[in-house]
């Protein structure tokens, strides 16, 4: 492939500030990374943050009067108005710390659905959703009698909006649907679905997992209701994400778990909530976490999600064209230009697992499963598929490296039309 000097592309020196990236493994086979999909790394700037806390200022949150706590809550609340700053929230009460983009769909499922939904009330998926926002949703309506309809995907894997007025109606009540989809890479038009769903009166709720990590993001701009994602995908720790919603919104919802920090009073058989953010996050919140997300929101800004998005673009661009030549390969989803940075396939043989193992061995990591898109990998008549995530830190070169060993693979399988091809 021809080593392109293209001006989208992050430089190559940002690498350095990644201290995960700089190993080789299985011998002497320099690290390629290609699972961000599922965790990215961190920046030594990120660990540092993490490391200051806990060297310096760690102490419990909004609780003592002391100099160590006051630092501590500082740096836990400058961590919300970072994130309120990175998705245009218009206050950074609206924005609740939670331990993922799981907890965060999980919460609005059973706080708000508990309250606003009822039997014959309809809740709009599709088939391209993680888990994670489907099953808080499937339980919802187990709970409450509300039924589970689903926009179709057009062969390509993007959603089939001609078909919506079908699917979304006056009964709908909310439109939960990912930003982009983690297995077929497809971007989703959020403020056309947003504007959709508020005309019939429906509530939406976007997963961002895999957008709020590598693309800009404006809520007020998508007029969406709920957004969740999630720190350990976007150069942050683990252990924490984010609840965005509207004030009006969440003002109205009744906390979803109680305990310390989210009462305004107790007495021996009852209590007040606490005000917003308060009111959701009962317990021991991610101390660290924050200041480490914050800090990841810092470096991401100071790069450009514009900047991170092109060079990701450039990078799935140069994979989908040499994977492509590969005999034999089946891309999943859209074309480049309807996805973002990550690319999933099969091959005739062999089985998804079989070819990360193999590509392990020349120290490439990739993905391999269902990504937690069962429903997705059903409809598509496959049980798994191979995936590679890129992010800011993947260089070309690493591009290559990738359809280089895929098409080794696939050379080593290809049928031979007389003998039984390897199982
Ligand atoms: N939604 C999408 C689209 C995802 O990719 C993921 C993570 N794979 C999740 C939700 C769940 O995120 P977490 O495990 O951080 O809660």
């Amino acid at each position: 492939m021809p080593s392109v000097v293209n001006s989208s592309l992050l430089p190559e020196s940002l690498r350095d500030d990644f201290p995960i990236l700089h190993q080789t493994v299985h011998g002497e086979r320099p690290l390629v990374f290609l699972d961000s999909a599922a965790s990215s790394q961190r920046p030594q700037q990120v660990i540092d943050a993490v490391s200051r806390v806990y060297e310096h200022d760690y102490a419990n949150v909004h609780r003592g009067i002391h100099v160590l706590s006051e630092r501590s809550t500082d740096a836990y609340e400058a961590a919300r108005t970072k994130v309120q700053k990175f998705i245009g929230a218009k206050y950074d009460h609206e924005c609740i710390f939670t331990g993922g983009t799981t907890a965060s769909i999980n919460a609005v499922a059973r706080s708000w659905g508990d309250a606003n939904i009822k039997a014959g009330d309809e809740i709009l998926l599709n088939p391209m959703e993680h888990h994670s926002n489907l099953v808080p949703w499937f339980q919802l309506a187990e709970r409450t009698g509300a039924v589970i309809k689903h926009i179709p995907l057009t062969d390509d894997g993007r959603l089939d909006l001609s078909q919506l007025d079908d699917v979304l109606t006056e009964k709908t009540k909310v439109v939960a649907v990912t930003h982009v989809s983690n297995t077929l890479g497809t971007v989703n038009p959020i403020a056309e679905l947003a504007r959709r769903a508020h005309a019939v009166g429906a509530v939406i709720l976007v997963d961002a997992a895999q957008s709020a990590p590598h693309l800009a993001i404006d809520v007020l701009a998508l007029d969406v209701d709920f957004l969740a994602f999630s720190g350990h995908k976007m150069c942050g720790p683990s252990g924490i994400g984010v609840l965005y919603g509207k004030e009006s919104l969440l003002s109205a919802m009744p906390p979803f778990m109680g305990g310390g920090s989210m009462i305004g009073n107790v007495a021996l058989d009852s209590f007040t909530p606490a005000g917003l953010p308060s009111k959701f996050e009962a317990g021991t919140p991610p101390i660290a976490q924050a200041a480490g997300l914050g800090a990841a929101i810092d470096y991401l800004s100071e790069i450009g999600l514009d900047k991170v998005a092109a060079h990701e673009h450039a990078l799935v661009e140069r994979a989908y064209a040499g994977l492509s030549e590969i005999e034999g390969i089946k891309i999943l989803g859209p074309s480049p230009e309807h996805r973002a940075g990550l690319v999933s396939f099969v091959l005739h043989q062999p089985h998804a697992h079989d070819i990360a193992q193999l590509v392990d061995q020349r120290g490439i990591a990739v993905r391999a499963g269902h990504h937690c898109t069962q429903p997705l990998h059903d409809s598509l008549g496959i049980t798994a598929s191979t995936r590679a995530s890129f992010y800011l830190y993947n260089t070309p070169a690493e591009v290559d490296a990738l359809v280089e060993a895929i098409q080794e693979v696939a050379t080593m399988f290809k049928p031979t039309g007389r003998k039984r091809r390897p199982q």
